[in-house]
Formats: structure tokens, C-alpha cells, sequence
């Protein structure tokens, strides 16, 4: 199985980008319809609906959701890829549906996808609503999960570009996580199986982005969907798709999930999660926030008529403008930044910092400056 290959040959292209809606999405679900079933799950806040895609007669059964937080679409875009290796004739595709069967539910959120939030319609995270299942999206997904009795569960999300995999100075482009079942994050055998896939995905990932796959927080949260299949008996594997080197569309990062998803399928088809894999699982790094998008070191900054020589730091808002993202640069911190690295970093040589306002950085306002002797800094980049 060539990844790359795959992934060139069954790449959506009408998806791009970090907007995914309903609109875009909706066309695209149309053309998989004469393979697979597909079907109205059931409504959002908005009285949306949320869909599903199911293929494979498998016994062995997969349950895979995304954008369960609206604004994060990458893993919908590579489920999209996805679908379209599933509907090719390949030898792969077709022992895996006599294997497993699939279900998809590719967009969990579309009032919050429709929006680019993070919360549904309600203004609800979806994904600390499993304890008190007030909203329709939480309690579909439960009721899914009850009916269709999966065997696997990949729910699949985005991260922001804070994090680091552990001390290096690479961005977690992928970050696994094994949910706890309780407290005190034990091990059961229903963790251990998420946690041994979660091993042989993390070796093969690195052939691709070495030192960029991370390991998310395992702290217990019942509010959580990922920590309640666990405890329900599930084995539940959790995706942060997250920053690749320039990417911010996150084009890059799609692949990697779309390779991850391949290998998934790979290793459960060859069930290859019985052997012990914690060591491997613990070895991935933790996550570790202490990126910023943009890091300015070495300013100087006129305050109250004395000078001082420091350092701040920019991120990028996503906000939405006619259906589509603009990534808004505003200062985010300032002072000492040593423990903390740029994805794109400026040293400003003890140069002066002015701007339209009182010449200092301020938090929350618009990365918008001048350097004496650098340039013109326009939504945080130095324009020659
Ligand atoms: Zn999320």
C-alpha cells in the first residue's frame, strides 16, 4: 500500500481549505450515494441534518465522526478522500468491507461548521455535553453508538497551532490520545486496544512527519465522548489534526490524517492491536503549548519615555468573511518568550517599535506595525 499514491489518486478535491460546510458538503455526499448508504441520522439545533455514510458487511464494526466542533474540518476533508478510496475497486477496499463495516458520520455539527464555531447552535461543546446529553447532536451521536454496537470508535478533530510534539521544536501535526475510562486512568483491556493502535499508528506516522506526532492529555471527563465509550466498553481512539510547517489550510495535515485512517484499517484488518503496545504509546511526546504563530524577539519598545529591549508574540484568529477563513494576526503575549517558539519567528535587532496608536504592543489589538530599520509588519507579516 503506497500512501502517497493513495492519497493522490483519491484526494477530494472539491474540498479545500479550513471552511467546510454543508453547502460544500452536501454535493460531494451525493456522488458516493450509488455505493454506499446513505442516510438522515437525524436533526441539528438548526433543524440541519446530520448524515451518515455506511459501506462494508463486515462483522467487525467501525464508527468514525468529525467536526463534532464546526470549525474543525480537517478530518472531514480526509474522510472525503477516504470515501473515495472506499468506492474504488482496489484488493485493499474490498477484503476491508468484507471485514468491517463502516460508519461515518462526517459533519456532527453542521450549525457550528455553517458558523466556523467550535460550539453548536446552542452555543454548546458537544464534547462536554455526554454527562448531561442537553443538545440533539450529543444525544444522536449516543443513540448511534447504542444501535449500531460498534467495535471501534475514531472521533476526529482538529488542534490549534499552540502545541509542540513534547520539548521539540516541531508542531504536533497529529496527536493521538486513548481516552481514560476513569480517574484514575487506568488501563483496562478496552483502553489498551485503543492504545496499542494508537502505537503502530504513531510508528508508521513517523516515516512522514518524524518527531510531529504528539499524545493528547489523558485526564479523566466524563463530559466527554471519547472517556464515555471507553467506559462504555468501546475502544475509542481520539485524532488532533493539527500545524504542518505553512499550512495553515491544513492541506498538508489531511494527508497525514488520511494515511493514519489508512493504517488504522491495516492494523485492525491484521488485528494487530493485540500485542502490548503501551511502551510505544507512552513514548509519543505530549503535547506541549508553547507555540505561538508569530514570535518578535528583540524589540525596542518606548514606554512611558524609557526604552526597554523585549519580545511578544502574535496569533492567528480564523475569522469568517463570505464563507471563507482569514487568518487575523494579533498580539497574543509579550515580555520574556524564551520558553516558547515562533512558527515563524523575526529577530528585530534592538530596533524600534511604532505604530498608529501609542507606538507599544498591546494584548488583543491587530498585529499592525512599524520596525525602524525592518519594515512595515501588515497583519503581522514584514511586507518589502
Ligand atoms: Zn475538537
Amino acid at each position: 500500500m503506497n500512501h502517497l499514491t493513495l492519497f493522490k489518486e483519491h484526494h477530494e478535491k472539491e474540498l479545500y481549505g479550513r471552511y467546510v460546510s454543508l453547502l460544500q458538503m452536501e454535493p460531494i455526499l451525493e456522488k458516493h450515494k450509488h455505493k454506499n448508504i446513505i442516510t438522515v441520522l437525524g436533526k441539528s439545533v438548526l433543524e440541519k441534518p446530520i448524515y451518515s455514510l455506511q459501506t462494508g458487511t463486515g462483522d467487525f464494526k467501525l464508527l468514525l465522526w468529525s467536526q463534532m466542533h464546526g470549525n474543525e474540518s480537517t478530518t472531514t476533508k480526509a474522510l472525503f478522500d477516504l470515501f473515495n478510496f472506499l468506492d474504488s475497486d482496489s484488493e485493499l477496499v474490498k477484503q476491508w468491507k468484507t471485514k468491517f463495516t463502516f460508519l461515518f458520520v462526517p459533519m456532527l455539527n453542521p450549525d457550528g461548521a455553517e458558523k466556523y464555531t467550535r460550539e453548536n447552535a446552542n452555543q454548546i461543546d458537544l464534547n462536554r455535553d455526554f454527562l448531561n446529553l442537553s443538545q440533539p447532536e450529543s444525544r444522536l451521536l449516543l443513540e448511534t453508538f447504542q444501535s449500531f454496537k460498534p467495535d471501534f470508535c475514531f472521533n476526529l478533530h482538529d488542534q490549534r497551532t499552540i502545541f509542540a510534539a513534547g520539548t521539540t521544536r516541531n508542531p504536533a501535526t497529529v496527536s493521538f490520545l486513548a481516552p481514560s475510562y476513569n480517574e484514575a486512568c487506568e488501563v483496562n483491556t478496552v483502553r489498551q486496544k485503543a492504545m496499542n493502535l494508537i502505537g503502530g499508528l504513531n510508528e508508521r506516522l513517523q516515516k512522514y512527519i518524524p518527531n510531529q506526532v504528539g499524545r493528547f492529555d489523558d485526564g479523566f471527563n466524563r463530559n466527554c465522548v471519547g472517556d464515555t465509550f471507553q467506559q462504555l466498553g468501546v475502544p475509542t481512539v481520539l485524532f488532533e489534526a493539527g500545524h504542518f510547517q505553512n499550512d495553515y489550510e491544513r492541506e498538508e495535515t489531511r494527508k497525514f490524517i488520511f494515511i493514519s485512517l489508512l493504517d488504522s484499517f491495516a492494523l485492525l484488518y491484521e488485528n494487530d492491536i493485540v500485542s502490548n503496545k503501551t511502551a510505544d504509546y507512552l513514548k509519543i511526546p505530549q503535547n506541549n503549548p508553547c507555540f505561538y504563530d508569530i514570535v518578535y524577539r528583540n524589540v525596542k519598545i518606548n514606554y512611558d519615555n524609557s526604552f526597554l529591549i523585549t519580545n511578544f508574540a502574535v496569533q492567528f484568529k480564523e475569522e469568517i468573511y463570505n464563507s471563507a477563513i482569514e487568518f487575523n494576526a494579533y498580539i497574543s503575549s509579550i515580555g520574556d518568550l524564551t520558553h516558547f517558539h515562533g512558527h515563524l519567528e523575526y529577530d528585530l535587532q534592538k530596533e524600534l517599535y511604532e505604530d498608529n496608536d501609542d507606538n507599544f504592543p498591546k494584548i488583543d489589538e491587530k498585529a499592525n506595525f512599524f520596525v525602524k530599520n525592518c519594515g512595515n509588519f501588515v497583519n503581522g507579516l514584514l511586507k518589502k
